[in-house]
């Protein structure tokens, strides 16, 4: 099953509860509008070189599109394809006024030099700007970018429209970004994490946790669940698992790596291979970083009973029905990971008005945003008896339905 099927498979499960038409799931089955450009630059050996840059918007119904740009070497259609779908349900799942979209290069930025990659980001912005506004399409940080790579493209886009930090959010705060976004995405898995084991009755911090990733989204979130008093007995990077059953120190590894250095060459004296965090003994398990890492070949080895979806769709459809039937607790991406986009929508509000929010404003009103979500996916899960999966994509595509009727479009 290719990405973009994994996703219409988890979609084609909301259509049927919702009892949609074979018209409404043709229509939402395929993106608005796909963009694929060439993205030539001049490299530091003077050679020309072309990367394949992509933008894909898949339904506009709620509003502008909304969705994050990737720089990573297996970019590529299918991916962006599927990536903006679940854009469109998780927007639509924690209410913001907007729509789905992604978008991404196929490149691995950790090969080119400085002046390459603000290149890339400029030509691949410039490129694509014509589907872009500020009422129209706001792309994001993703994997492989971050604020300064939006402060080019924003950049980019102001030399030809004019000034409009609206474009772009993730920025840094000097150019109008908010307070509190690069963190709100971990710092959102975690408040969806407390959340739930309150709606439990159980404590959090009794819970030893595994991560997958240590970029933003797995870094900040290790850094608050160790804040709470949680056990964090591993995180995993592409070059190793470091892993330490007794609680590793979230803040000496931090420190390495934003230093640049990979887990590999940690202080931390218990390395294991890299996809070791995944079949660790504990309680909670977070994959953050790339799709389908939980699949058919390994799904049997997850010894987790609770899976935190902070990636974009890490288990694929085949491993969800298995873990699911197991008794495994999956809380979805379209919920775990919607604190980035949540403080996105906060970024674009400021940038329309000029009007700055404290980082208590920011985190406050992101934690309702969230707990209103969350409530509202366990209400649904057992009125229907469902998976949070189920429920989840049942909120997000019905207020969708509700939306293109009203325009009149179904
Ligand atoms: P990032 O580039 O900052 O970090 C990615 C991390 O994953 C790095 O530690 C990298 O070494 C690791 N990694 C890459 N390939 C790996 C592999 N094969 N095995 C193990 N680790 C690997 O990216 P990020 O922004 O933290 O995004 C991580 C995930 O979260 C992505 O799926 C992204 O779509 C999703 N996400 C990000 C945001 C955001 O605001 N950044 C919002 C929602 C969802």
């Amino acid at each position: 099953m290719s990405f973009a099927e994994s996703s219409n498979y988890f979609f084609k499960q909301a259509a049927d509860l919702l009892e949609l038409s074979e018209d409404t799931i043709a229509l939402l089955s395929q993106p608005y509008r796909e963009l694929h450009v060439q993205v030539p630059i001049k490299m530091h050996n003077n050679q020309t070189k072309v990367f394949q840059g992509f933008r894909v918007q898949h339904s506009g119904a709620r509003g502008p599109y909304k969705g994050g740009i990737r720089f990573h070497p297996e970019v590529d259609l299918d991916e962006v394809r599927a990536l903006a779908q679940l854009m469109t349900w998780k927007t639509a799942l924690v209410n913001v006024p907007f729509g789905g979209a992604k978008g991404g290069v196929s490149v691995d930025p950790s090969t080119l030099t400085e002046s390459e990659l603000e290149d890339i980001s400029r030509t691949y912005f410039k490129n694509i700007s014509h589907i872009l506004g500020v009422q129209r399409d706001v792309p994001a940080p993703d994997m492989g970018t971050n604020e300064q790579t939006m402060a080019w493209m924003m950049d980019a886009y102001g030399a030809k429209f004019g000034h409009s930090p609206g474009i772009v959010t993730g920025k840094p705060i000097a150019l109008g970004g908010s307070e509190g976004r690069t963190a709100a995405t971990g710092y959102g898995v975690v408040i969806i994490l407390k959340h739930y084991y309150k709606h439990l009755n159980k404590d959090l911090a009794d819970q030893s946790i595994a991560i997958q990733g240590f970029g933003n989204v797995g870094m900040y979130a290790a850094k608050y669940l160790s804040e709470l008093g949680c056990k964090v007995v591993a995180v995993s990077d592409v070059s190793a698992t470091v892993y330490n059953e007794d609680g590793l120190d979230i803040e000496s590894l931090q420190n390495q790596v934003t230093n640049g250095s990979f887990l590999q060459d940690s202080s931390e004296n218990n390395i294991l291979e890299r996809d070791a965090v995944l079949s660790l003994n504990c309680d909670i398990l977070i994959p953050a970083a790339i799709g389908g890492v939980i699949n058919s070949n390994n799904w049997k080895n997850i010894q987790a009973s609770v899976i935190v979806e902070a990636a974009n769709a890490p288990i694929t459809p085949f491993a969800d029905y298995h873990l699911h039937n197991r008794g495994s607790v999956i809380l979805p991406d379209i919920l775990a990971n919607a604190g980035g986009v949540i403080v996105s929508y906060f970024e674009w509000t400021q940038n329309i008005q000029q009007h700055w929010w404290s980082l208590e404003e920011v985190n406050q009103e992101l934690e309702k945003m969230l707990y209103n979500a969350a409530d509202e996916c366990f209400r649904i899960q057992k009125d229907k008896n469902i998976s949070l999966r189920e429920a989840a994509y049942f909120i997000g595509v019905q207020r969708v339905i509700k939306a293109l009727e009203l325009r009149g479009f179904i």
